[in-house]
């Protein structure tokens, strides 16, 4: 069986197959509600599993199906915690990733590395048909970098240097990511919800 994943970001779809395949068996695959020819919501809740939830709520009632979703953002220590839900919209566009790493590098600018903590932050959201809710968050720690390094990943992962590491998140294997990022702990740890409501294992 496949689940829809309530995004139309096909790098969030392409690291939740390759977090959740190996801890669901049942699972042959999931397919982005874009594939559905399903609109996005609007987000206007004003947390992360708010927002988790309208996107999931949305897919589950207009296909009728189980659906999954993951509302996630960079959180910066010295900025108070923005952008937090308004990370994919920082610079004004939604989804430019380009500007809105660049607005933040220039925030930050005169910010000495010892005030540069900042967390991705990740909640996960399961809504079934008869429209019972799950939700699970995951976060990872780290520092921003001065400027970009690496190709891999999306969004800010160029600049933000997880916990423990000596590299950017953009220049971690996609395995390494997934095995330490804010999406990877919420999925881990929403797993076995998963497995149970859907596939009632
Ligand atoms: P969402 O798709 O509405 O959840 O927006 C998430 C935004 O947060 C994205 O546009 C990225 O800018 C940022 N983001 C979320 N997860 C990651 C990640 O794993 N790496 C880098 N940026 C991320």
């Amino acid at each position: 069986m496949k689940l829809i994943l309530a995004t139309h970001n096909e790098h969030k779809v392409a690291e939740l197959e390759a977090i959740l395949r190996p801890l669901i068996p049942e699972l042959e695959g999931l397919e982005s509600a874009a594939s559905l020819g399903l609109d996005e919501p609007l987000e206007n809740a004003i947390t992360f599993e708010g927002n988790a939830l309208i996107k999931a709520r949305a897919v589950a009632q207009a296909a009728g199906v189980p659906a999954l979703a993951d509302d996630s953002g960079i959180v910066v220590d010295v900025l108070g915690g923005a952008p937090g839900i308004f990370s994919a919209r920082w610079s004004g566009a939604h989804g430019d990733d380009a500007a809105n790493v660049a607005l933040l590098l220039a925030q930050l600018a005169d910010v000495p590395v010892e005030h540069r903590g900042a967390a991705f932050v990740s909640a996960a959201a399961l809504v079934m048909p008869d429209g019972r809710e799950f939700t699970q968050l995951g976060e990872v720690r780290g520092t921003l970098r001065f400027e970009r390094s690496g190709n891999g990943g999306f969004g800010y992962d160029p600049i933000f240097q997880p916990e423990g590491f000596e590299v950017t998140a953009a220049e971690l294997a996609p395995e390494q990511k997934n095995a330490i990022s804010h999406r990877g702990r919420a999925f881990t740890a929403f797993a076995p919800v998963i497995r149970r409501e859907v596939f009632g294992a």
